[in-house]
C-alpha cells in the first residue's frame, strides 16, 4: 500500500527564449475570438503541455514599439523605449514555422484585446516562453474542464494531449453558439460538452474518481465556488485539481499566480 497519489504530472522545462514574430494571418473563430497566426523566429518551439503558456509583448500604442524586461540580446534594460506591455496567452496550436493564437476580444479596455481587435497581416509581436510544460496526469482516467473562452485554447490542448481512451467532459462558461470553437478539433469527439449550463450544479453532477483530474480556468472569481466543492467538500487535493483565474473582473494584467481563493491559497 502506497500513499502517492493517484495523479502525478511530469515536468519539461524549456529554454526561455524571446522570439520576434509576425501576423500572417488573421481570422474569427467564434463571435469574441480572433485567431491570429504568426510566423518568425520558431525554430525550437516546443509545448508539450497542456496548460503551456506565453507572455506575450504587445505595442505601445503610443510609440508603435514592443518593449521587453531584460532579457533581449543587447544586454540588460528595456530593448525599446517605452512601457512595457505583456500578458498571458496559450499557444492554441503550433506547426513548423507558424504559431496560433486565439485571442478574446473584450472591447478597448485592455490593451491585448484592443490590438487583437485591430491584428493585421504584417504586424510584429513578441513572446516568450513557454519555461516548463506541465504534462498530461500519469494514471489519468477522466478528465473534467470548465472554462470560459479565455481558455478555450488551453481546453484544445488537454483534448488533443490526452489518450484518446479517457473520457472528457467539457463544461463552458460561455453562450451556446461559442462551442463551435470545438468542432472539429483533434480529440473533440470523446468529449460531452456543455455551454450556458449552471456550471456549479453541472460539476456537482459529475463523477469524481481517484483518476479523475479537474482543471478550472476563467474568471478568477467565478471559479472560487466550484474549487471550495471540489478542494473542501470532496476534499481533493492539488494533484486533482487545478483552479487558475485567467482574468479577474477588474484587474488589469492579473497576476495568475495569485490565488484564487484568498482564503484557501494552495
Ligand atoms: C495562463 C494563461 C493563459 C491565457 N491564455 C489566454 C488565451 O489563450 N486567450 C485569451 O483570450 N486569453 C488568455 N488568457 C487571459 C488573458 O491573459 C487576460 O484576459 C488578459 O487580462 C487580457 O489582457 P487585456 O490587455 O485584454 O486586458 P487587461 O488590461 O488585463 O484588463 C483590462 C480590463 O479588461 C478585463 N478583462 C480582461 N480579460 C477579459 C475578458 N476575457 N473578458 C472580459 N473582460 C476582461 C479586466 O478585468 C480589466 O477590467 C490567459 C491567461 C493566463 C493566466
Amino acid at each position: 500500500m502506497t500513499d502517492a497519489p493517484a495523479l502525478s504530472r511530469r515536468h519539461v522545462r524549456h529554454e526561455l527564449v524571446q522570439r520576434h514574430l509576425t501576423v500572417a494571418s488573421v481570422r474569427s473563430v467564434t463571435p469574441r475570438i480572433v485567431r491570429v497566426t504568426l510566423t518568425g523566429e520558431l525554430d525550437g518551439f516546443a509545448a508539450d503541455g497542456p496548460t503551456d503558456h506565453l507572455k506575450v509583448f504587445f505595442p505601445d500604442p503610443r510609440t508603435g514599439r514592443i518593449a521587453t524586461p531584460g532579457f533581449h540580446a543587447g544586454g540588460l534594460g528595456l530593448s525599446a523605449p517605452g512601457a512595457v506591455i505583456s500578458r498571458d496567452y496559450t499557444p492554441a496550436d503550433h506547426r513548423p514555422g507558424e504559431l496560433d493564437l486565439d485571442l478574446v476580444v473584450h472591447g478597448d479596455g485592455g490593451p491585448a484585446s484592443a490590438w487583437a481587435s485591430r491584428a493585421a497581416v504584417g504586424d510584429p509581436l513578441i513572446v516568450a516562453g513557454p519555461k516548463t510544460s506541465k504534462l498530461v496526469p500519469d494514471g489519468l482516467t477522466s478528465l473534467v474542464l470548465v472554462v470560459d473562452e479565455t481558455a478555450f485554447p488551453t481546453a484544445a490542448r488537454w483534448l488533443r494531449l490526452t489518450p484518446p481512451d479517457v473520457p472528457v467532459t467539457l463544461l463552458l462558461d460561455a453562450p451556446e453558439e461559442a462551442a463551435r470553437y470545438f468542432d472539429g478539433l483533434p480529440g473533440s469527439r470523446r468529449a460531452t460538452i456543455r455551454a450556458g449550463v449552471d456550471l456549479e450544479a453541472a460539476l456537482r453532477a459529475l463523477p469524481i474518481d481517484p483518476g479523475t483530474f479537474v482543471f478550472l480556468a476563467g474568471e478568477a472569481t467565478t471559479l472560487v465556488p466550484l474549487r471550495r466543492y471540489l478542494r473542501r467538500e470532496l476534499g481533493l487535493g492539488p494533484e486533482q485539481v487545478v483552479a487558475s483565474g485567467y482574468w479577474k473582473r477588474g484587474v488589469a494584467g492579473l497576476d495568475h499566480h495569485a490565488p484564487v481563493d484568498p482564503d484557501d491559497p494552495d
